[in-house]
């Protein structure tokens, strides 16, 4: 059960004191707090575990200082969606917003190579009025030969050049809590020219003890990719982990499930799944092309196996898009060939706008027909 607070309504306000100690007096119930501290206002939610079957859900609502009650059901308790939960969907940072009802295209590197390349990438991103990019600095490789990311090292100049372009916020994998406390340092130490999204990729879904580490932190959200190779329960749990340690500042992201069934793609395209996330939880969903289709195929109607199925995720609500671009994807030391060309990119924002406009529509024409049910 939730107990959903009057905004505003913190430490400080005797009802908070008092719905406290109300509920210390239920037996068997255990209480913990949690405050999203917005630049407008405060919500507070006290998440009560035990057995609520027993509370009077009316009773705690009558309560000076409480605004509404949820009953939970027990899977995904803070980030599932449940009955009555009217709750909005996701959240702002850097001043940009993440919700299930908006876009954001995140347009970057695979791999972050030397800064001439994250330079054209950025000054592009800037020339098409993009806020948000990735550039991966820490890479998980299958082959321990391959080029492992240029980590800690880049971090400074790639953050001060990202500020440059008026970048707002980078996704960046990371596949050790030591690679937190780097891109914390080098964001501070820069002045923060720049915010990190970070990204916890497939490999890593269910590396739980990074989970809790990551979902402890709250200055920086998380983009949660799908396990490649395991259920979406088992993957939105993973999600959980992240939120009951206190961060719900959770993108989540579909990248294509690993089975031969989906040759020729590199993974099997999942973007059906977007609008059962949404249904599910309340975490924007993102899609990642690139790593779904893995090259840059392209069907007898002109375009390419990517922008089809990035398409496909938009028009099915997607409310991020990660995809891989590079001046010169032949010099990528990171997934070249599914890199797309920076003088796709305008092509791209426009392709993903018709899709994005279409969604918008076929949302109003459900709505109305809903509504005169
Ligand atoms: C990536 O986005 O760079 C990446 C490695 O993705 P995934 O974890 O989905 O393979
Ligand atoms: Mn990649």
């Amino acid at each position: 059960m939730i107990v959903i607070l009057k905004p505003d309504m913190g430490e400080k306000n005797p009802e908070y004191r008092q719905i406290l100690d109300f509920l210390a007096h239920k037996p068997n119930i255990k209480t913990r707090v949690h405050q999203e501290i917005g630049a407008q206002q405060t919500l507070t939610e006290i998440y009560l575990i035990g057995d609520t079957a027993a509370l009077d859900k009316t009773e705690i609502e009558s309560l000076p200082g409480v605004e509404r009650v949820v009953r939970i059901s027990e899977e995904y308790r803070v980030l599932g969606r449940h009955r009555d939960d009217g709750r909005a969907t996701g959240f702002e940072y850097n001043g940009v917003k993440f919700s299930q009802d908006n876009l954001n295209v995140f347009a970057g590197l695979c791999a972050v190579d030397n800064p001439e390349h994250v330079e054209m990438m950025l000054k592009a991103l800037r020339d098409n009025g993009q806020l948000c990019t990735r550039m991966g600095a820490y890479k998980p490789r299958t082959n321990p030969y391959s080029f492992q990311g240029h980590g800690k090292d880049c971090l400074p100049w790639v953050f001060e050049l990202a500020g440059r372009y008026g970048i707002k916020v980078i996704a960046m994998e990371i596949t050790h809590d030591s690679h937190l406390v780097e891109i914390q340092e080098a964001l501070h130490k820069t002045g923060k020219p720049t915010g990190v999204m970070l990204q916890i990729g497939t490999r890593n879904t269910q590396n739980f003890e990074l989970l809790k580490i990551v979902g402890r932190q709250r200055e920086l959200p998380v983009l949660l990719k799908r396990g490649f190779g395991i259920t979406l329960e088992e993957s939105l749990n993973a999600a959980e982990y992240l939120a009951s340690e206190g961060n719900r500042n959770i993108v989540f992201g579909l990248r294509g499930m690993k089975t031969n069934m989906g040759d020729p793609h590199r993974n099997f395209v999942d973007f059906a799944h977007v609008p059962v996330v949404k249904r599910l939880t309340r975490m924007p969903v993102c899609i990642d092309p690139s790593h779904s289709v893995g090259t840059r195929d392209r069907a007898p109607d002109g375009m390419l196996d990517i922008s089809h199925v990035t398409a496909q995720g938009v028009i099915a609500g997607a409310n991020m898009v990660l995809v891989d671009f590079h001046p010169v994807p032949t010099k990528a030391l990171v997934d070249g060939p599914q890199a797309l060309l920076l003088e796709e990119l305008p092509y791209f924002l426009e392709d993903v706008a018709i899709a994005r406009e279409a969604y918008e529509k076929r949302r109003e024409l459900a709505r109305n027909f809903l509504k005169k049910k």
